[in-house]
Formats: structure tokens, C-alpha cells, sequence
């Protein structure tokens, strides 16, 4: 059985994120998110555990997908599983050079590891994680771009943050 593993740092999620992983668990029998610890980001805004019990709670009714998390490189995680399918999601031109050199890495790495990419859907193409934290840092409304059921939580941590 294909194993598709949705790797990134979900620092926050988004609806983005949400839309790629709702594909994936179409297109698979089993899908992993793997909430990872990105060494090429400074600094997180969530921990690791905040961004899984997140994702988690925006996956809960797709039965087929499970949240982990990982501190290393993610051929090692993806070699767990029997034919594991990295699964990515390509929002523009600027995403390709990057979303390319990582796949033909970690295919160097282990060539079992195998990369598919999935168009972000139209409305999505736009959003990132770090647009959302620069919109919540300086106080913008940035509701419309998480899913509902991790608002409340961010509006927490932004607020914890300010005072
Ligand atoms: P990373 O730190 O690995 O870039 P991200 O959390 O930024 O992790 O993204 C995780 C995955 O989700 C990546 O495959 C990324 O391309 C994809 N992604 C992020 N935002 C969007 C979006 N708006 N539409 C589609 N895919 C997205």
C-alpha cells in the first residue's frame, strides 16, 4: 500500500495546507502529515505539538489521515513506510526551483522516496504561512485565510505574544 506523506511546517496551517492534504486523502489509501521541524526557518511561531494538535483538529473527519512529527530529514521519516509517496504542494513559478531541487535531493538520498506535486487549487495559490504571521503580527485580520476550528488558538497566541 502507498503511503503519501504531506511533509512542511504548518507554522500556522492554512487553507492552503488544508486543501492539498483533503486531495491527497482522495488520491491515497493512507495519508501521514508530517509536521517538521524546518532548520532553514529561524524561528517558529507554534511549537511542533501546537501545529500537529492543529492539523490534527482540522483533519479529524478524514479517517484516513494520521499527523506525526519530525525533527530530521525527511527520506529518514519516509523510509518507514512501504512505497512512500512525498506529496507537495506547488503554488506558482517561485514555488518550482525550490519544490524541484528538494525532490531530485531526496530522491539522491533514497530512491524510494518518490515526489508528486498537486496545483494549488485557484483560490489558494496567493496564501502562505508567512503571510498570515505578518498579517497577525501587525494586527490584521487573517481569519479568512486558517480554518475556523484554529482561529480562536491563534488570536491566543498572538495576544499572549503582545502584552
Ligand atoms: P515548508 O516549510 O516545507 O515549505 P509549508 O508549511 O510552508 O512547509 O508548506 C507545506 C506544503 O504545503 C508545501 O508542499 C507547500 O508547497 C504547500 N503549500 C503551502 N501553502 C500552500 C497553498 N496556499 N496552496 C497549496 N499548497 C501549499
Amino acid at each position: 500500500m502507498r503511503t503519501a506523506i504531506c511533509p512542511g511546517s504548518f507554522d500556522p496551517v492554512t487553507l492552503g495546507h488544508v486543501d492539498i492534504i483533503r486531495r491527497a486523502s482522495k488520491l491515497f489509501e493512507k495519508v501521514v502529515v508530517c509536521v517538521v521541524y524546518n532548520a532553514n526557518k529561524k524561528s517558529s511561531f507554534l511549537t511542533l505539538e501546537e501545529r500537529k494538535e492543529h492539523v490534527e483538529r482540522v483533519t479529524a473527519d478524514l479517517p484516513n489521515v494520521t499527523v506525526d512529527t519530525w525533527s530530521g530529514l525527511l527520506v529518514d521519516y519516509a523510509a518507514r513506510y512501504e512505497d512512500p509517496v512525498v506529496v507537495r504542494g506547488l503554488r506558482a513559478v517561485s514555488d518550482f526551483e525550490y519544490e524541484f531541487m528538494m525532490a531530485l535531493t531526496n530522491k539522491k538520498l533514497n530512491p524510494i522516496v518518490e515526489t508528486i506535486f498537486l496545483a494549488s487549487d485557484e483560490r489558494y495559490t496567493y496564501l502562505s504561512s508567512s503571510g498570515v504571521k505578518e498579517i497577525a503580527f501587525f494586527g490584521g485580520d487573517f481569519d479568512q485565510f486558517v480554518p475556523p476550528e484554529i482561529r480562536e488558538d491563534l488570536h491566543r497566541k498572538i495576544d499572549g505574544r503582545s502584552q
